[in-house]
């Protein structure tokens, strides 16, 4: 076991990984992050959530060992940096951890802390279930119709931070190696980023949605790009998912041109463009189940629909390398800096990101209980502000009380 200055290791086991499986001890020991902003408020009521349900459902026979460790304004009061080498060496080392918000520090270093959180730990895949849950409010007529599951790739495309910033010497130097070596005329004064999509980064996170819709038995996974313009990068994103299909799970996956949209009982793995995607999760969202796509794309998509189901107080989202076993979930909106210790916001988005930490560590129970009482306790109408503004006949509480409330439902 590594030495850590600041991070305290509590009694309790560690997650490991065989054959692909998860393993959870009785006693796991889970990392948590608590974030910036909001991040204390809703931590504290998502933390009371998890151990109650956890409590309420093995007895006393299991429980989770919950672990400090830093980042973002916390990390660098405590450690002195906003990224501490220990946090990312505690990850990798107990495999499993939860976040808050963290603010981006202006001139820190980090194009953003998330990002690089992800691209250090090769968490690359960014699972992110929309869902919409009975008494939330939405903005469109049937909001139950919405049910996917997102894998979002998150290490490459321009998303991976290979920009350079215009009229600089090393702008300048592409622009005058992309004109002598391929002809290209690119305006001099250009910012200009770069937008590496892989095989081997496509096949992981094509190979993840497909493996995850076997287990969930879901009936199709659609692969999002933009190919017929980005046709080597976004198109070829394509083509090697459909070259996966036939090369690892021909015998129960087939693609859409390899049986005409009649897959019999098998996964039907199909494409569509991005843009027509973003029209279609609005008029015929019951099409699609297992999503996968690239970063960019991804990011924007992920958002979209969570609004269609209630907003990004109530997305969830998982850092996943499921090689590796290491995982971070994480609540998918920011800080809100202006609610800050205001005991205010919804901390939905990290207790669903803990239904998703309790499914990878195989304690369905938990997660579903967790599951049920936040829906009863949506259903009575007791919610935070960002709902009650919506809704007829709530009752607005705080934080705190909304996290009292569902542990009464459970
Ligand atoms: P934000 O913090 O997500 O807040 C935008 C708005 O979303 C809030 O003003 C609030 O809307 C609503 N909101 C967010 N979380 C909510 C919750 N839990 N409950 C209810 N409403 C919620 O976005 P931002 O203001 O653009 O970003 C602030 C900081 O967060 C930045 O430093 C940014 O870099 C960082 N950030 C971090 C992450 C992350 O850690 N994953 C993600 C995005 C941004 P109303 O004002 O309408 O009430």
């Amino acid at each position: 076991m590594s030495t850590y200055t600041h991070i305290k290791v509590p009694a309790g086991e560690k997650v490991t990984i065989k054959d692909g499986e998860i393993q959870s001890p009785d006693k796991p020991i889970v990392g948590f992050i608590e974030g910036d902003g909001i991040g204390p408020d809703i931590w504290k009521a998502s933390k009371h959530i998890f151990d109650s349900a956890v409590k309420h459902v093995f007895g006393g026979k299991k429980e989770i060992a919950w672990m400090e460790i830093y980042a973002g304004e916390k990390a660098n009061q405590v450690c002195g940096s906003y990224l501490p080498e220990e946090t990312l060496e505690a990850i990798r080392e107990f495999g499993v951890a939860i976040k808050g918000p963290l603010t981006t520090p202006i001139g820190g270093g980090f194009r953003s802390l998330n990002v690089s959180l992800r691209q250090l730990l090769d968490l690359y895949a960014c699972v992110r279930p929309v869902r919409h849950f009975p008494g939330v409010p939405s903005p469109v007529k049937r909001p139950g119709d919405v049910d996917m599951v997102i894998f979002r790739e998150n290490t490459e495309d321009v998303y991976s931070g290979l920009e350079l910033e215009s009229n600089t010497p090393e702008s300048k130097k592409l622009v005058d190696f992309c004109k002598q070596e391929f002809g290209w005329d690119i305006r001099p004064a250009s910012g200009i980023g770069i937008k590496p999509i892989s095989p081997e980064g496509t096949k992981r996170i094509v190979r993840a949605a497909i493996n995850y819709a076997i287990k969930n038995n879901r009936k199709s996974v659609t692969l999002v790009h933009k190919g017929n313009i980005m046709k080597f990068t976004e198109g070829a994103f394509m083509n090697w998912g459909y070259e996966l299909v036939k090369e690892e799970f021909s015998d129960v996956a087939v693609s859409w041109e390899d049986c005409n949209g009649d897959p019999g009982d098998k996964i039907l793995v199909k494409d569509t463009i991005a843009d027509i995607f973003l029209q279609q999760i609005l008029t015929r969202p019951k099409e699609f189940e297992v999503v996968a796509t690239m970063n960019l794309n991804g990011d924007y998509m992920s958002d979209a629909l969570a609004a269609q189901v209630g907003g990004i107080g109530i997305a969830p989202g998982a850092n996943i390398n499921y090689e590796t076993g290491a995982s971070l979930f994480e609540a998918t909106h920011g800080t809100a800096p202006k609610y800050a210790n205001l005991d205010k916001v919804n901390p939905s988005s990290v207790i669903l990101s803990g239904v998703l930490m309790f499914d990878h560590l195989g304690w369905s129970e938990v997660a579903e209980a967790i599951v049920a009482a936040l829906s009863k306790t949506y259903e009575s109408k007791i919610v935070t502000y960002d709902f009650a503004r919506l809704m007829d006949g709530a009752t607005e509480v705080k934080c705190s009380e909304f996290a009292e409330a569902v542990v009464k439902n459970l």
